[in-house]
């Protein structure tokens, strides 16, 4: 068991350029907990899990494990384990043996490994493999494989990089629910780093989005889903994703509206609830597909007319993209409801349900 802390930690690869992997990094996972951390391709989630388990080392800040400062603790006596994006399993072992493989190079002895071998194939439905080469593995035994070989370090804690990212969709997820029952099983901290929001909205306790070596956000899975601090965020969490408008703040007499050419919304209301603070006209209006009603008749004076475009059925819900003017609008519906191509409808979005960003920092404007 172990927590794992990080306090600003910058990471540059070339001394004295201005670009840093990772900046000013703050973060603390707590013992036991599921944390994952999503971003897109080098954001800097492989240098962070590289961080911690001691394979690169800080240009300042401070790396905590278990309350110690291990800045100077080499790798091997962190005690964490770390598997990597690429698996790498030695293709002339075994499955046994490259299960064995850390144990081996700790001297630990053979029934000893043997024990643990056999708890961690239990463990991950891999007893049929032991005898045979990675080459005749399918992609979810490969992964299951490099899984058992971090298992079988008993360490305080694990850091996973892209774990799920070979397997095809199915396998996918249902590897995903077999990693977080054995997170569950073992109540052991984990770090996962992930590209897919889907993943790590599934798996963590909490999130930590990454953008460019910075965090932008860290919260529940519901927290970054309803109260996304920045456009990122916004942009990152929940799919389908967001919609977005470029619109204008308008502010006559002691009404605020939201103004695009083919809507306006008052938001006087949740403005002044939410006490909003932003004296820009520029703004972003963001509302997730499933916060707009779809209706046959105008019973608001702020719905407007849309045309649907096209209609991707998933079964429970159908996800319709409807156009006004040269905007699209992304909208989930109940799957029972009938929607035909060309047909128009009147939308309106759930006030309650807004975001706003700055058009220029893209921070939200309300909470
Ligand atoms: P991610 O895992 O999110 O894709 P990485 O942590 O691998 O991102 O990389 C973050 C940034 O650091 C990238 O711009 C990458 O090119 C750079 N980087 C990573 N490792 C090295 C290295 N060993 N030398 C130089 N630059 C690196
Ligand atoms: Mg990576």
């Amino acid at each position: 068991m172990a927590t794992i802390c990080l306090e600003n930690v910058t990471k540059r690869f070339k001394p004295n350029e201005g670009f840093c992997a990772v900046f000013n990094l703050n973060f603390k996972v707590k013992d036991g907990e599921f944390f994952c951390l999503v971003g897109p391709s080098n954001s800097g989630k492989t240098t962070t899990l590289r961080l911690i388990a001691g394979l690169a080392k800080p240009d300042s800040g401070q790396i905590y494990i278990d309350g110690t400062p291990v800045n100077d603790v080499p790798p091997s006596r962190r005690n964490v384990a770390m598997l990597f994006e690429s698996l790498a399993l030695y293709p002339n072992k075994t499955g046994y043996e490259n299960i064995a493989s850390p144990l081996k190079v700790k001297k630990v002895p053979k029934e000893e490994i043997s024990n643990r071998v056999m708890e961690a194939a239990k463990l991950l439905n891999l007893e049929h493999v032991l005898s045979r080469y990675p080459a005749t593995y399918s992609g979810g035994e490969k992964q299951r494989v490099a899984l058992a070989r971090i298992l079988v370090q008993h360490p305080n804690a694990y850091l996973l990089d892209e774990p799920l990212g070979g397997l095809d969709a199915r396998l996918r997820i249902t590897t995903r629910t077999k990693l977080k029952e054995l997170q569950k099983e073992l109540g052991q901290t984990m770090v996962l780093v992930t590209h897919d929001q889907e993943e790590a909205m599934g798996l963590g306790d909490r999130i930590g989005v990454l953008k460019e070596g910075i965090i932008q956000q860290i919260g529940s899975p519901q927290e970054l889903y309803d109260r996304p601090l920045n456009y990122f965020v916004a942009k990152t969490i929940g799919k389908p994703m967001m919609n977005f408008f470029e619109c204008n703040l308008r502010r006559q007499e002691d009404r605020i509206q939201v103004a695009h050419q083919w809507f306006r919304v008052d938001i006087t209301e949740r403005w002044l609830q939410c006490r909003a603070d932003c004296d820009k006209e520029e703004i972003i209006l963001g509302i997730r597909p499933e916060h707009i009603e779809v209706k046959d008749k105008r019973d608001s004076d702020e719905a407007f007319l849309a045309t649907v475009f096209i209609t991707e059925p998933l079964g429970s819900k159908t996800i319709v993209d409807f156009q006004v003017g040269r905007e699209t609008i992304r909208v989930l519906v109940p799957g029972d409801i009938e929607l035909e191509i060309n047909q128009s409808k009147w939308l309106l979005f759930r006030k309650e349900k807004l975001h706003l960003f700055e058009k220029d920092s893209q921070r939200a404007i309300f909470q």
